[in-house]
């Protein structure tokens, strides 16, 4: 295997375990490596520290291990078992009622650059990395292993994931199986999840728990989804007796989505309807009779330098809901932009209410769930932030 050396005193995060190996603080490579190809990473002087992926960019090696040993199926199908058992232990996994779930969350689960949901029988993987990439067949083959008799296909979807200079000539498609049934169940609620076209990997999973929550408030309110891509907030109000559910998304195919799930679980039910609207529109021109509005937008700082832009985004759209809800009402607003931290998010939210002239009440503070956790080792794994307000 080829050495990275690093510069001198350049060790520092990695001997506290953070995954990641700037390319800033390379010295040099005994030999130079093939992007995705495997690195044993040592000191200055020469002391080995990690093995991981290599590939050109400023993350320039994921660390798949701080112990000199093979990576190899066995090393996949080990790391694998981990995180299946942890989701059993968070009892997402083995549960009748639910068959959607996140298996392995990049770092949070010591596999930086890979993510794996599983949706009944399939399992949708996505490499984040070239080294990831590279690995496909292999890692397929050890979670077949330790998912037997629990998924019968891999579906492989990368094809935006991985830095596109790198001309790996990636496919999406079926590395194993070639499952058709792709209704999936979520605590007891089915939804119909297209991993072939949707986003991300098909569906949002990381709002399960939310979406749960606010179920609890629903009874007898007016609910605004707003960004209801496939509508999973939309079902559990419906589920939680809502009086009247209406999903709005700017896409025409999310808004096909969520129709089709409401209908998959409540069909014929004339509580609710969905509109294909840009969001800034939808808020500017709707009436004032809304007394639960959800707000789960696409990360609108992507990138760092995006930041301030963001911020402002985040403050206009909450200052519309909070102008137009009801008194008494219930906002849940959200941010998964991992360039914005916790409290800049607070702080968008606190201005909007402030400009709308709102007494505002936090209820609860929300983020992502157990089976997205993050690495105690980085903290750069916490993304989504949300907070629920009671609006006086
Ligand atoms: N709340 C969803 C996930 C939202 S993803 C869930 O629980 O599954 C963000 C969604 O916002 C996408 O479906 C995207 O089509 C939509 N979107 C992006 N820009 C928008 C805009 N300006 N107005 C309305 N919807 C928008």
């Amino acid at each position: 295997m080829k050495t990275l050396y690093l510069k001198y005193g350049k060790e520092d995060s990695l001997r506290r375990f953070h995954p990641w190996v700037f390319s800033g603080a390379i010295h040099h490579f005994d030999e130079q490596p093939e992007e995705g190809e495997l690195v044993r990473v040592c000191t200055g002087d020469g002391d080995f520290i990690a093995i991981g992926h290599w590939q050109i960019g400023s993350i320039a090696v994921r660390v798949l291990s701080f112990e000199e040993e093979p990576v190899n199926e066995n090393f996949w199908q080990i790391r694998l078992q981990h995180a299946y058992e942890a989701r059993l232990a968070i009892g997402v996994a083995g549960n009748p009622d639910n068959n959607t779930y996140r298996l392995v969350h990049g770092e949070g689960d010591n596999l930086p650059g890979l993510v794996i949901d599983i949706y009944g029988k399939t399992a949708v993987m996505q490499a984040h990395s070239v080294g990831m990439h590279v690995c496909r067949q292999e890692i397929a083959t050890a979670l077949m292993k330790v998912m037997e008799g629990v998924i019968d296909s891999i579906f492989y979807k990368s094809e935006t994931t991985l830095p596109f200079k790198a001309a790996l000539g990636q496919e999406n498609g079926f590395l194993i199986g070639n499952a058709s049934d792709n209704v999936a169940v979520e605590n007891g609620l089915k939804f119909h999840i297209d991993w072939l076209k949707g986003q991300k990997t098909g569906f949002f999973v990381d709002q399960r728990d939310n979406r749960s929550l606010l179920e609890h408030y629903s009874k007898g309110r007016s609910v605004l989804n707003m960004f209801c891509y496939t509508g999973g907030f939309s079902v559990y109000a419906m589920r939680g007796n809502a009086k009247l559910v209406h999903s709005v998304d700017s896409s025409a195919k999310a808004v096909e989505l969520v129709n089709a799930n409401i209908d998959l679980n409540f069909p014929g039910d004339a509580r609710h309807a969905a509109f294909a609207e840009d969001a800034f529109k939808y808020l500017d021109e709707m009436g004032d009779n809304y007394d639960l509005i959800i707000l789960d937008p696409p990360a609108f700082a992507k990138h760092k330098d995006a930041l301030r832009h963001a911020l402002k985004g985040y403050t206009k759209i909450n200052q519309k809901a909070f102008e137009k809800i009801q008194p008494g009402g219930i906002l849940f607003t959200f941010s998964c932009s991992q360039a914005v931290n916790k409290d800049q998010f607070r702080l968008a939210v606190f201005t909007a209410a402030a400009q709308a002239h709102r007494k505002v009440r936090i209820l609860h503070q929300l983020h992502q769930p157990a089976d997205h956790p993050i690495n105690i080792y980085h903290p750069e794994g916490e993304y989504l932030k949300g907070l629920v307000l009671y609006v006086e």
